[in-house]
């Protein structure tokens, strides 16, 4: 078969048609799943392959720097590196770090990542208040208003016509947005939305930039165009200079970003803006099983008829697969607690780590999940992978690797040669735990671990190869794999896909958002929000939720209005069977610290029946043993050394040295299914017969 052949071969016919059709506007409008990404990938390699662009003139764009990595790994995976993959931001960055200099004879001003303290800088001027949460609705208002392209004088009647919410009277908004420009200019800086604003002025402005860009690229495709905004859209306008050749894909319904002015007009409209572009819709979800499909239509359906704006409903093709799961519970540390187990027992099933996400609303939530995880020493990772080779430690890391490169031949295998260099600039035996020392960890770990993959297709390997592998993908953005769950709020994990799922945190306040309780429009925006994450998954979705946050701090919270009628028992809907309870809720009274009878708090604690704080009476020796027993099993049975038994349960063994069967049952984290498998090994090696 020819790669063409091939290329369309994974496609169904309304996909093709769209990969297929000549140079000009294209237009898929689809939901969640149903190979939008996929399609735009196959028709720039089709485009590519048949000879009918060159790659560096192929600009795709895209929200999120992860939606924007994954394109990226997609199409190197078709055979179309070259072409450039980018958030329109990092896309008009390049830009104006090329043109700008040209055109103004000047340094591209710099970046300012937060723009918090000139905005706190502009309200103290003006009296108004600085307290960070104040700061932070101007800010976000800065940012509506910036990419609606509103001017500060156009600002309050065009406010009250959309029925923006000020957090000051519109007057003081004025003099605190012109402020802030004013003291953002004199200090010659650039803040996010800029990098768009002075990307359209330069194109609109300069004839022969124009022309210089225009003669450069000349395929364009966006991502997730439901979510543009008015300046998005001026910036695209200009790249096109009145040209069509423009591919476009959306999901009215996954629009999450109106808050900060996208407008999905744009992409419901496209098909009358050209009228002669190829129009494709899809309904064949190929994500996900029936199961997880059937919740998704359901969230998008009870939302009313105002949000069905594509009229579409998916059809699940993959094969059955479980029922998704509702659990609550009566407090965040518990609800923490048995998504770590809920994890661990999935990893111990064979679902790797890097195939499980866990979404939140807001990053905020994180901290009581990313605890428990750590307690459970299960691996975990809240940046994505874009950027990767940005990243300080990466890059400190590939220039020792340069060095050893060039550096005399030594005999010795690829892996270790790596991690000798590797720990010269901080790679460690175990993660440290806790922050960025562990994210730099876990940066210089997956170097390692590509190490070990390259050895083992290729035991010939040495450290320049590795370098070169390296390179390759530095220049491709094609960052190695982590192993580990991945944390990442709602938002930023659209246009992705996992094999398992967890939502946490699913209460009101959360989802929606307490700010967003206020109108229609703001819980009809939370609700595509829970719809987006409900569609991550490809096979196991778990939805969470806790009733209060604290221990004993009484029930003060509801479970998501979103949940209604989705779960028995969910949001008052507690027909009969509770099914959302039952087995994980309450865990009988609190357990008590064994030598000073104080509440236990943590799942650690809980393990090892002794709170944190009394010392451990462990006999070390058995510990020992334990340990090397469980590295031996782990290696034996392929998985990660805490899915066999966490370091908290062998310690809670060492300590309380079970001698029968029951004794070991009492230990918790020692269930069923881990007594069948380990328990005889684990109590011959108590009884000192190993
Ligand atoms: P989202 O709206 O969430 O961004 P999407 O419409 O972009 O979703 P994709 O990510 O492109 O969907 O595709 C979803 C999954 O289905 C991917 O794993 C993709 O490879 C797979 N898929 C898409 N189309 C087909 C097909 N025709 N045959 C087999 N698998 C497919
Ligand atoms: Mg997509």
């Amino acid at each position: 078969m020819t790669d063409r052949a091939r290329l369309l071969e994974g496609l169904d016919p309304q996909q093709r048609a769209a990969v297929t059709a000549p140079r000009g506007p294209v237009c898929v409008l689809a939901g969640a799943g149903t190979g939008k990404t996929r399609t735009i990938t196959h028709r720039i390699a089709h485009l590519v392959q048949r000879g009918l662009v060159v790659p560096q003139q192929v600009l795709a764009v895209t929200f999120t720097a992860r939606a924007a990595g994954e394109m990226r790994t997609r199409l190197r995976g078709l055979g179309a590196d070259g072409v450039q993959a980018q958030t329109f931001h990092a896309a008009a960055f390049r830009q104006l770090r090329y043109f700008w200099p040209r055109v103004l004879g000047e340094e591209l001003w710099s970046l300012v990542e937060h723009k918090f303290r000139l905005v706190a800088q502009a309200a103290g001027r003006l009296g108004l208040s600085t307290d960070s949460d104040a700061v932070r609705d101007l800010a976000s208002e800065i940012e509506w208003a910036k990419a609606s392209l509103l001017t500060p004088e156009r600002y309050p009647d065009a406010a009250a016509r959309r029925g923006r919410d000020c957090p000051v009277p519109p007057e003081s908004f004025v003099r605190l947005f012109e402020g802030y420009e004013r003291a953002k200019n004199a200090a010659k800086v650039l803040d996010f939305d800029d990098l768009l604003l002075h990307t359209a002025a330069l194109l609109e402005d300069s004839p022969e930039v124009a022309e210089e860009f225009r003669a450069r690229y000349r395929t364009f495709v966006v991502d997730e165009y439901q979510d543009v905004t008015p300046l998005q859209q001026r910036v695209l306008d200009v790249w096109l200079g009145g040209r069509d050749d423009l591919t476009v894909v959306g999901d009215a319904n996954q629009t999450i970003y109106s808050f900060a002015g996208a407008e999905p007009r744009w992409l419901v409209e496209f098909p009358r803006r050209y009228p002669k572009a190829e129009v494709v819709r899809l309904e064949r979800d190929y994500r996900s099983t029936p199961q997880v499909v059937g919740l998704a239509n359901r969230v998008i359906a009870a939302g009313g008829a105002a949000d069905t704006s594509t009229g579409l409903t998916l059809v699940g093709q993959r094969p059955d697969g479980p029922a998704p799961g509702f659990e609550e519970y009566d407090n965040e540390a518990a609800e923490a607690a048995g998504l770590a187990r809920a994890v661990a027992r999935l990893a111990g099933e064979g679902v790797p780590l890097s195939e499980m996400a866990v979404l939140y609303r807001i990053n905020a939530q994180s901290e009581v999940y990313e605890q428990a995880l750590a307690e459970a020493e299960i691996p975990y990772q809240i940046r994505g992978g874009e950027r990767f080779f940005a990243r300080t430690e990466v890059r400190r890391a590939m220039s020792a690797l340069r060095v050893a490169a060039n550096g005399a031949r030594r005999e010795e295998e690829l892996p270790s040669r790596v991690r000798e260099v590797l720990a010269e600039v901080g790679l460690t035996g175990t993660a440290p735990t806790g922050g960025t020392a562990r994210e730099r960890w876990q940066s210089l770990n997956a170097l390692a671990e590509l190490a070990d993959e390259l050895f083992a297709t290729d035991p010939e390997a040495d450290l320049p190869r590795y370098v070169a592998e390296l390179d390759t993908r530095a220049a491709a953005q094609h960052p190695p794999t982590m192993e580990g769950v991945t944390l990442a709020s709602l938002h930023a994990a659209k246009g992705l896909e996992w094999d398992a799922v967890f939502l946490v945190g699913l209460v009101e306040g959360a989802l929606p958002i307490q700010h967003a309780q206020g109108d229609e429009t703001s819980v009809a925006e939370e609700r595509r929000l829970f719809y987006v994450g409900v569609t991550r998954a490809r096979r196991h979705l778990r939805v969470s939720w806790a009733l209060s946050r604290g221990q004993g701090g009484g029930r003060r919270r509801r479970p998501s209005r979103f949940l209604a009628g989705l779960a028995s028992g969910a949001a008052g809907h507690g027909r009969g069977g509770n099914r959302a309870g039952s087995g994980t809720r309450r865990r009988s009274a609190a357990a008590r610290c064994r030598l000073c009878s104080a509440e236990l708090t943590s799942e650690a604690e809980t393990r090892t029946g002794r709170c944190a704080d009394c010392p451990s009476d462990a006999d070390e020796e058995l510990l020992t043993r334990l340990r090397s027993w469980r590295r031996e099993r782990a290696r034996q049975l392929r998985v990660p050394a805490y899915v066999v038994f966490p370091d908290s349960t062998l310690l809670a063994i060492a300590e309380r040295r079970p001698t029968d069967t029951e004794a070991l049952a009492d230990i918790s984290g020692v269930g069923a299914t881990k007594l069948e498998r380990f328990g005889a090994d684990v109590l011959s090696l108590v009884n000192g017969s190993a």
